[in-house]
C-alpha cells in the first residue's frame, strides 16, 4: 500500500531532481544552498552549536489554501531522545519532517530548536544540524567514497572509511570490484536496498548531526542485512535527538516518546508501554498490526 511505499516526498523530490540533474554532490549542495538562500529572510540568523532540543508550539499547517493538514501540533524531544510518529496513512507524519526540515513553514505556531524560533535560523543552518535516513537514498552517478563523502565533503578518505565501518557497510563495499572506488549507478541499482540503506546510515554518522530524521525501509530486506541496519541504526541515534517515521512494532517500541497521529493531530503521545495502559488509539493501532 501506499503507506509502506511513500518516501518523505518532498525531500526525496527534492534531492532526486537534482541528483538527476547534475552529477556529484558539490554541485548538488550549492544548488539546495542557492535555492534555500534566495528565500531565507534577510535578518536570518546562524545556529552555531546544537544540543538537539525541539518543540513544536501549536503548530497548524495546510499545503493548500483551505483546511488543515496539521492541526495544533505540539511536543518536546530532549536532546538525544528517540521519537517515533505513528499514525495512519495521511495523518501527518511526513508533514511534520517537512516543517521540521523548512521545506514548509507553520501557517501558525512555532518550531524551536534549542529554545530558538526556527524561522529566524536560515535554513541551510537548520539542515546542517540534521540527518536524513530515507527510504529512497540519494545515491549518485560516482564512487562509494564519494557517495559517502556527500555526508560532510571535506571528510578524509580515512574519515569515510571509519564512517563506513561504524555503519557495517565497510565488509560488503570491500567485496565490491573496485571497492571504494567502485562507481554506482544513478540510483543505485547494482546494489541491494539494505545496502543502499548502509551507505547512507555512513554517510549520516559522518555528517554527525544533532538531529536525525529516519524514514523506517519496510522493503523486504534480509534477516541478516536487517540486522547490520538496526545494529548501525542504533550507532547512529546514540545521543541524537532521532524522529522516527515507525513502521515496524520494534522500533516504535524502543521510542522514548511515540507522538500518535490521526488526522493531523496528535491524539495521544507517550512511551509504549504508557499508551497501551491507556487503551486508546494506540492500543488499537497495535492490535490491529498483530
Ligand atoms: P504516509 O504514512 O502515507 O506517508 P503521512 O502520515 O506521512 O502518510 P503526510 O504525507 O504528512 O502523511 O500527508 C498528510 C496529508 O497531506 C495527506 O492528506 C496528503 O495527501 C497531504 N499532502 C502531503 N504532501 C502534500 C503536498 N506536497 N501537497 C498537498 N498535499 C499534500
Amino acid at each position: 500500500s501506499r503507506q509502506f511505499t511513500r518516501p518523505l516526498n518532498d525531500l526525496a523530490n527534492q534531492f532526486n531532481t537534482l541528483l538527476s540533474a547534475v552529477a556529484g554532490a558539490e554541485r548538488v549542495f550549492e544548488i539546495l544552498d542557492e535555492d534555500a538562500e534566495s528565500i531565507d529572510e534577510s535578518a536570518a540568523i546562524e545556529l552555531e552549536e546544537v544540543q538537539g532540543e525541539v518543540e513544536f508550539r501549536n503548530v497548524s499547517f495546510s499545503y493548500e489554501k483551505e483546511g488543515s493538514t496539521i492541526r495544533n501540533v505540539s511536543f518536546t524531544a530532549d536532546p538525544g531522545q528517540m521519537v517515533a510518529l505513528v499514525g495512519p496513512t495521511g495523518a501527518g507524519k511526513s508533514t511534520i519532517i517537512n516543517l521540521l526540515s523548512r521545506f514548509y513553514d507553520p501557517d501558525s505556531g512555532m518550531i524551536l530548536i534549542d529554545g530558538y524560533d526556527t524561522s529566524t535560523v536560515k535554513r541551510k543552518s537548520l539542515r546542517s544540524h540534521m540527518g536524513f535516513v530515507l527510504q529512497d537514498s540519494f545515491l549518485f552517478e560516482g564512487p562509494i567514497l564519494e557517495n559517502i563523502r556527500y555526508g560532510r565533503l571535506d571528510a578524509s578518505d580515512e574519515e569515510v572509511i571509519e564512517a563506513a565501518k561504524a555503519a557495517n557497510a565497510h565488509s560488503f563495499i570491500e567485496k565490491m570490484p573496485d571497492g571504494y572506488r567502485t562507481v554506482l549507478k544513478q540510483d543505485g541499482s547494482g546494489i541491494s536496498q539494505g545496502q543502499k540503506q548502509l551507505l547512507s546510515i555512513a554517510r549520516a554518522i559522518l555528517a554527525n548531526p544533532a538531529i536525525l530524521i529516519l524514514d523506517e525501509a519496510t522493503s523486504s530486506i534480509d534477516t541478516i542485512t536487517e540486522l547490520k541496519i538496526q545494529e548501525a541504526l542504533s550507532r547512529l541515534m546514540e545521543g541524537r535527538t532521532s524522529f522516527v517515521i515507525a513502521h515496524r512494532l520494534n522500533t516504535i517500541r524502543n521510542a522514548e516518546k511515540i507522538l500518535v497521529l490521526k488526522d493531523g493531530e496528535i491524539t495521544e503521545q507517550g512511551s509504549h508501554d504508557f499508551l497501551l495502559r491507556k487503551k486508546g488509539f494506540y492500543y488499537e493501532l497495535n492490535n490491529n498490526k498483530r
